[in-house]
């Protein structure tokens, strides 16, 4: 991936990630499902855990969801996040019933509570480079 004006870790894309990224890229949520039992998983992976089929199809999640966890990151774990720390990082129950990990931006950590509404949002990094965040709704 060419990344010019992004300095920090690039997501390892894969055939079976990609996708999920795509999705991000044109602002939509694509998440992977089963095609047997449409049991919506995240994230992707080759088998499903209900019911073991390898066959699978992609569905456009909402990008809602309710906060289930956060972590105030105040010790960057790579130097190029040193300038934005502290940072939230969430975890989000998705209404489609998984949960799905992202930055959490314009939030007050003293603020949240469990179980707030939030909604995804679309950072466009590079032009072929879109990652996910959250906010709250
Ligand atoms: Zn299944």
């Amino acid at each position: 991936m060419n990344a010019p004006n992004y300095d920090k870790p690039l997501p390892d894309i894969t055939a079976l990630t990609r996708p999920f990224w795509d999705g991000l890229r044109e602002h939509r949520l694509v998440l992977q499902a089963c095609a047997r039992c449409h049991t919506v998983r995240h994230y992707p992976r080759p088998v499903c855990d209900r019911c073991y089929s390898m066959e699978s199809v992609w569905v456009t999640g909402s990008g809602r969801g309710t906060l289930h966890s956060w972590t105030v990151n105040h010790h960057p774990f790579h130097f190029a996040f040193k300038r934005e720390s502290p940072f939230i990082t969430s975890t989000v129950d998705l209404a489609e019933g998984v949960r799905m990990q992202a930055p959490l931006r314009d939030a007050d950590a003293s603020q949240l509570e469990l179980g707030m509404p939030v909604e995804l949002v679309f950072e466009d990094m590079t032009p072929e480079l879109t990652l996910p965040a959250f906010r709250l709704a």
